[in-house]
């Protein structure tokens, strides 16, 4: 058995284990079990350093779960998506292959809890018609490797699967969405990084949240992946109490640059059954989003999004950069709160909403000369 292997089996995980350590009342510590089980790694334990503080709330199990258990189970509809099971095929190039149900830690805050930890949800038993699935809609052309953990799987089992999928020409980038270079980063060996470069392009999405996540174990789990070439970048999931502050963000960003890890999404909360607790208003990111852009680099400011409820996909948000738009100019603010006047291309074709021309910023500076800016607001004509 492997180190990684081995600590996952010293994991908390029974009701006595969260009564005895967390002090949970026991009959609670049963229905938080019943509602989702606990899987706490000690090497992800020992990041605690208070109760209640951000690693705690990211893996302890909390009796506020158990108020919004009505919830949907499924918020972004991915099970509407699966033409065939462990498939998830929303976007028309990509598809999302779930080819195990365990995780190094679980946490309370997972959107696919519905799955997670079931061998029967998530069965390697269906991989066959995964596999047929993937080989014949040629137009997918990037798998994202998912569950539960794919690397939960031991190297021989995923080299496997990998060697299937490079069998399929059309598919050219395969990704691997893998939370353990963050709670389990013993998992990341070298034995496993020598078989990954074997089949390149490949990528890691990993899902760090918090500074504290990035640890000499951490480090070098993420230096071992960038140095056999695969490009590792980082999803984090926005939630009160763990990280819904600028200057958190803004250290979280910065450490991961630091080792090699490239900001990718920062994810709004989902609206998941027993995770309402971890939501933010949508202000909260768009705040954060404004104290990173122009503050640190752009390669680590991270796309702010929703991942729409029902299945939408992702969609970006950003604070307002326009203030008003005319047909020949648009007025800008920077991350200064400066206003800047910019000429536009007149663009017959333009299609504009009224809104964005009636906004008014928050501007304490204005660097354009006064004349030169509108009078008054004309709306264009909507052209579409
Ligand atoms: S590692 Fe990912 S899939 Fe597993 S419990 Fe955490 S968020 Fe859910």
């Amino acid at each position: 058995m492997e180190i990684w292997q081995e600590m996952v089996r010293q994991s908390i995980h029974t009701v006595d284990q969260l009564v005895e350590k967390f002090g949970l009342d026991k009959d609670v510590a049963s229905k938080l079990d019943k509602f989702f089980q606990a899987r706490i790694n000690p090497y992800y334990l020992s990041l605690i350093r208070t109760p209640g503080d951000p690693i705690w709330l990211q893996c302890v199990p909390d009796e506020k779960e158990l108020e919004d258990i009505d919830a949907e189970e499924d918020p972004l509809h991915e099970d509407d998506m699966s033409p065939v099971p462990n498939i998830v095929h929303r976007y028309p190039d990509r598809a999302l292959f779930l080819v195990n149900s365990q995780c190094g830690l679980y946490c309370r805050f997972c959107t696919r809890k519905r799955k997670v930890g079931n061998s029967e949800k998530i069965s390697m038993r269906n991989l066959e018609s995964a596999f047929k699935y993937l080989s014949e809609h040629k137009e997918i052309s990037d798998v994202i490797l998912s569950g539960g953990d794919p690397l939960m799987l031991t190297d021989a089992m995923l080299e496997k699967i990998l060697i299937r999928l490079r069998k399929m020409e059309h598919i050219q980038i395969i990704r691997i969405g893998t939370k353990m270079p963050c709670v389990l980063p013993q998992r990341i060996t070298q034995e496993l990084c020598n078989m990954l470069k074997k089949y390149h392009p490949i990528y890691v999405n990993t899902h760090f949240n918090h500074p504290w996540e990035i640890t000499e174990e951490s480090t070098k789990a993420c230096t071992m992946l960038a140095d056999s070439g695969i490009p590792v970048g980082n999803q984090a999931v926005l939630m009160k109490g763990v990280n819904d502050d600028a200057d958190v963000i803004k250290e979280l960003m910065k450490k991961l640059l630091s080792i090699r890890v490239r900001p990718y999404y920062l994810y709004q909360a989902d609206i998941t059954k027993g995770a309402n607790h971890f939501r933010t208003p949508l202000r909260v990111g768009l705040e954060i989003v404004d104290k990173l852009r122009g503050h640190i680099s752009g390669l680590g400011v991270p796309h702010f999004v929703i991942d729409a409820p029902g299945g939408g996909g992702k969609i970006p948000l950003l604070p307002e950069y326009v203030i008003m738009r005319t047909d020949d100019k648009v007025i800008l603010r920077n991350y200064k709160y400066n206003i800047y006047e910019y000429p536009d291309v007149k663009d017959e074709k333009k299609v504009t909403t009224p809104e964005n021309f009636l906004r008014k910023s928050g501007s304490t500076k204005i660097i354009r000369k006064k004349k030169t800016l509108p009078k008054e607001i004309k709306l264009p004509v909507l052209t579409d």
